[in-house]
């Protein structure tokens, strides 16, 4: 039985996605992860952490929650701000659907972390913040 955790907060800075991203990489390997299964989980951190950044605090220098836990072979992940937050999830989890259209944004992060890990689930209240909580199950390579 393998348990591990890792917390930190960060203000959120676009210096700090790639710093999430690293951070969950590094405590992910101790799963033996494939580079395929490292790359899912960097992508679906800094699409969880960007949203964080530019929706929840207009980007705002506040604080970002990282929570990361590994129990057997599960590694969850729990992104979390006290930003704007989101009036209806369904809506907002909706392939392209983005309340920022004119800019670069395609509307497709949460189906992007929905692809990458197993487990999505997002609860948000307007005005409290949002959080992302994010599972991956890391297949175990059998030993020779
Ligand atoms: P993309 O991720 O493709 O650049 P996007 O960020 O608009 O575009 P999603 O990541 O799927 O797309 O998010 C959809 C919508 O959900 C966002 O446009 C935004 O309105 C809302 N949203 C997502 N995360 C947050 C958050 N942390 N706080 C407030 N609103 C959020
Ligand atoms: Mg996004």
């Amino acid at each position: 039985m393998k348990n591990n955790e890792l917390h930190m907060t960060f203000p959120a800075m676009s210096e700090n996605e790639a710093l999430a991203r690293m951070c969950a990489s590094a405590f992910a390997a101790q799963l033996n992860p494939t580079i395929e299964e490292i790359s899912d989980i960097r992508t679906a951190v800094s699409e969880a952490v960007t949203n964080s950044i530019i929706h929840g605090y207009n980007s705002k220098p506040l604080t970002i929650y990282f929570d990361a836990y590994i129990v057997d072979d599960e590694l969850k992940i729990i992104i979390r701000d006290e930003g704007k937050g989101i009036d209806d999830i369904n809506l907002a989890m909706t392939p392209f659907y983005t309340t920022l259209p004119d800019g670069e944004r395609s509307g497709m992060g949460f189906s992007v972390m929905q692809a990458f890990m197993d487990e999505l689930y997002v609860s948000s209240m307007p005005e409290l913040g949002t959080t992302v909580t994010m599972l991956k199950r890391i297949k175990r390579c059998e030993e020779e």
